[in-house]
């Protein structure tokens, strides 16, 4: 019996760490792996190590790739006068599902939050602003998500990037407050697009 047993407890513990997932999900995971055989065990944790290794970070635009630099950042299609700023991979994502961009991309890993330690070096914004400058962008728009460090983010680049005369905007609302875009649908995200407004830095 498996309650209170502490080499069970460290799997289900394993699973607790990913997103989303409680202490029942975590547990039906730990008993399908018991129930599972060894085999299967090794080629679902191989799965995972090797498309760890495979996929990196593009060093043009910081998205996850298995190529470098990544088929968006090298593709004549896309428009590269327009560069759009997200927070996260899965932002890129989302907007390439709602199918209503055709420019490039520009993810951030993260948000400034000084309160963290977070500012703009350890995001790497010189990267972004030195990308910014060397490129001929005409405008970026920024989809940051409508957070307080999202808002605070979109207004510290807008800001920085005002003298170099580049178009700014904004995402429209219509992504709920607080809301991450891989939580916003389709339609919204195409009209949040759309409906892009200039920032004031
Ligand atoms: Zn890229």
């Amino acid at each position: 019996m498996l309650l209170n047993n502490k080499l069970f407890d460290n799997l289900v513990n394993a699973f607790r760490s990913l997103p989303g997932v409680g202490k029942k999900t975590a547990e039906r995971y730990a008993l399908h792996v018991l129930s599972s055989t060894e085999e299967e065990v090794n080629a679902f944790v191989e799965t995972i190590s090797r498309i760890r290794k495979q996929i990196k970070r593009c060093s043009e635009c910081q998205d996850f790739s298995d190529t470098d630099p990544c088929t968006i950042c090298v593709s004549n299609e896309r428009d590269g006068d327009l560069l759009c700023i997200v927070e996260k991979p899965s932002g890129v994502m989302a907007i390439e599902r709602s199918g209503g961009y055709r420019g490039k991309y520009y993810v951030l890993n993260g948000l400034l939050s000084p309160l963290d330690g977070i500012g703009p070096d350890e995001l790497g914004l010189s990267r972004l602003f030195q990308k910014v400058m060397t490129r001929k962008v005409k405008e970026i728009i920024i989809a940051t998500s409508a957070t307080n460090e999202g808002e605070a983010t979109a207004l510290y680049i807008a800001h920085q990037l005002k003298p170099l005369g580049v178009k700014i905007t904004r995402i429209a609302h219509g992504v709920p407050m607080g809301a991450g875009l891989e939580l916003t649908d389709d339609y919204t995200l195409r009209q949040a697009l759309e409906g892009r407004k200039p920032l004031e830095g």
